[in-house]
């Protein structure tokens, strides 16, 4: 299908209640194995591609690998440029043909964080593309039970509409619980929090850090309004494990190694897709 910004598919999973994922790739196997799974599952999803791949040489070659697949895909694919460090590394990814970017000032001070916003915004509407912001701060797992296990970076309601408003932000990334990478100790959602931010927004909510919740804190995300869903670190565990495991047999080659790869990610992938109530989204 044409590559097109995740908007149009956001406002249906709003409509309907449930969440779009956004798998994170930094190769092709894993890349192989989310594309089989939304096909197998007829779901929308998004592909993210890291910011750092901005700061190496020749972006343009993973970039125009997961192009080409997910515009032959038979299912909506969009490709966003995940946590972007920087004003430049939108435009880059703009310029490189992603339909959709997420700025992340979350780390910032507030009035920078939108002032950034606000030109990622411009730039990226000129162009037909979607934007992603975060406020409040999701910090990472292993920081987890001194920084986002006692509320620290969580988004602040009261400021949520003045930044929707003032940056003009297609889809909000929040701070409420999750953390990046493995968690030390056990996540806990504000779902109070989550529903207090809902009431005083429209916009798509986004929830990164899905790697470690149970799927009982996934759906009870998904009913309380997050519309998006962000997964990497668990993807990643599962692969390592299941080469570990296939290492272990007489007949292994680079090719069955590194097809664990894809069935790790295309197996996980089709599980999330049916916790977040994505499964035949694509034809409804
Ligand atoms: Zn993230």
């Amino acid at each position: 299908m044409p590559l097109v910004t995740i908007l149009d598919e956001m406002k249906k999973a709003q409509a309907v209640g449930y969440a779009i994922p956004c798998f994170d790739t930094f190769e092709m196997h894993g890349t192989l194995g989310i594309i089989e799974a939304l096909e197998g599952q007829r779901a929308p999803g998004i592909i993210g591609l890291y910011t750092s791949m901005f700061s190496r040489p020749n972006p343009e070659a993973l970039t125009n690998y997961v192009k080409v697949l997910s515009e032959a895909s038979a299912v909506p694919i969009s490709i966003i440029l995940d946590h972007g460090a920087s004003f430049e590394h939108c435009i880059m990814a703009l310029n490189a043909g992603f339909t959709d970017v997420m700025y992340d000032g979350s780390k910032l001070p507030l009035a920078e964080n939108i002032a950034t916003t606000k030109m990622v915004v411009r730039a990226a509407h000129a162009v037909g593309a979607g934007v992603e912001a975060e406020l409040g701060h999701v910090g990472t797992g292993r920081d987890y039970r001194a920084f986002g296990g006692q509320q620290k970076g969580f988004t602040e309601p009261d400021i949520v509409e003045r930044f929707v408003e003032e940056t003009g932000v297609d889809m909000l990334a929040i701070a409420i619980g999750t953390a990046h990478g493995l968690y030390d100790g056990d996540p806990v959602l504000a779902l109070d929090l989550l529903a207090e931010i809902r009431r005083r927004v429209e916009i798509p909510l986004v929830l990164h850090g899905g790697s470690g919740l149970s799927d009982d804190q996934f759906r009870a995300a998904v009913a309380g309004g997050i519309q998006k869903i962000n997964v990497f670190t668990n993807l990643a565990v599962l692969s390592r494990e299941r080469m570990l495991a296939h290492a272990a047999h007489d007949d292994v080659s680079l090719h069955s190694m590194t097809a664990e790869i894809r069935l790790a990610f295309r197996d996980e992938c089709a599980r999330l897709l049916e916790v977040f109530g994505t499964v035949g989204a694509a034809d409804a």
